[in-house]
């Protein structure tokens, strides 16, 4: 699996502190140069169980495509070219409606197999609070493209739990995001990130974030909405179509290794984590091993996110069986043969559910 960060953005999301840079001509070929190395360096590290490939950001569909081709030649230079089971694209949806249907058949014919569009609302008055690039009219314009480029397995995001959302827009955005038919919906609940601009606006009482009942009722309408037009919930943020589930996050939740590469890129192996310096350029690796504790935190939280759950057994020897007891007891976890899980019900509470486990 492997991650290559882009950090490159057009401007800045009002909710966003991803590490980026505003992405202007000069700045691609010291970024492919040093990326390119670094790939070379570390190559022995990479590991191709699954095999996947995915460039996030920032916003991927802002890098050249001569940059994009450099890259993926290096891939194959150093023994881990495609094709890939998946290769994801996290594309803006300006990016495709202003580079055109040429620049998506040139993904296409580069290999990608799986675009995400960051469309996150269809409401126009939304889309201008986040700052995002694009209106309504463009989202669907680059869904429009990308489909007619023949994209088979195309995600799109969305983001609910804003306090100036109302129910009745939200249910309009996800009955138009069922409308469009995409084969996988990421759906985000808002969170006030500590670098972003929207935290300002929190301190200086421009924002109130939505309360829990708003939340909640929203993630309830995109639950019922999405079951009902066919998508399977199997991860607390993620519904797909049957067979569309990504194959590489869901490499992320059962901790398999990922190399990552660029600015701010993180790396798994097992038993240690590393992570590169968010700084353009001479951006260097910092690594720590996981403790047994670290360990047991995140096996625990990342399985009980997803639809599959987690070892019955590994839960047993790992967690008080009272505490287990009592959660089965209340329906916050369901066991299923030799597995449990969180039912749909209480995926909205599943951090109180993972903190009474561990
Ligand atoms: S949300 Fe995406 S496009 Fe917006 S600032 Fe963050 S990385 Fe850039």
């Amino acid at each position: 699996m492997i991650y290559i960060h882009v950090p490159f953005c057009k401007r800045f999301c009002t909710y966003c502190d991803f590490y980026s840079e505003i992405g202007r001509d000069g700045c691609f070929k010291p970024y492919a140069d040093e990326l390119c190395a670094e790939i070379r360096r570390r190559a022995r590290e990479i590991d191709d169980n699954p095999k996947t490939l995915y460039f996030g950001g920032g916003t991927p569909s802002v890098l050249p495509l001569s940059v994009l081709s450099r890259i993926l030649i290096t891939l194959d230079e150093v023994g881990h070219g495609g094709p890939y089971r998946e290769f994801t694209m996290e594309v803006n949806p300006e990016d495709i409606v202003e580079r055109g249907r040429s620049y998506a058949d040139s993904l296409l014919s580069l290999g990608v197999n799986r675009i995400s569009i960051g469309i996150q609302s269809f409401d126009d008055d939304l889309l201008r609070w986040m700052n995002r690039r694009h209106d309504a009219a463009r989202a669907r314009e680059a869904f429009r493209i990308v489909r007619e480029a023949g994209f088979r397995n195309v995600s799109i995001d969305l983001i609910f739990g804003i306090s100036h959302l109302s129910d009745e827009v939200w249910a309009a955005t996800v009955d138009e995001a069922v409308a469009l038919g995409p084969e996988h919906i990421s759906c985000y609940q808002l969170t006030v990130e500590g670098e972003s601009a929207l935290a300002e606006m929190v301190a200086d009482g421009r924002y109130t974030e939505a309360d829990d009942a708003l939340c909640r009722r929203q993630y309830d309408i995109l639950c019922q909405k999405l079951a009902e037009a066919g998508y399977r919930h199997y991860e607390i943020s993620n519904f797909a179509k049957p067979g569309f589930e990504a194959v590489h996050n869901g490499g992320y939740w059962a901790r398999r290794p990922y190399a990552g590469f660029g600015p701010g890129a993180h790396s798994f192996r097992g038993s240690s984590r590393s992570w590169n310096s968010k700084t353009l350029q001479g951006w260097t690796a910092a690594s720590e091993v996981l403790s047994p504790e670290d360990t047991l935190v995140e096996t625990v939280m990342l399985a009980l996110r997803t639809d599959k759950g987690i070892d019955a057994d590994f839960l047993h020897g790992n967690c008080s069986m009272d505490d287990i007891g009592s959660l089965v007891k209340n329906g916050a976890l369901v066991r299923e043969g030799d597995r449990y899980r969180i039912p749909e019900d209480h995926f909205f509470v599943s951090d109180e559910i993972i903190r009474e486990l561990i």
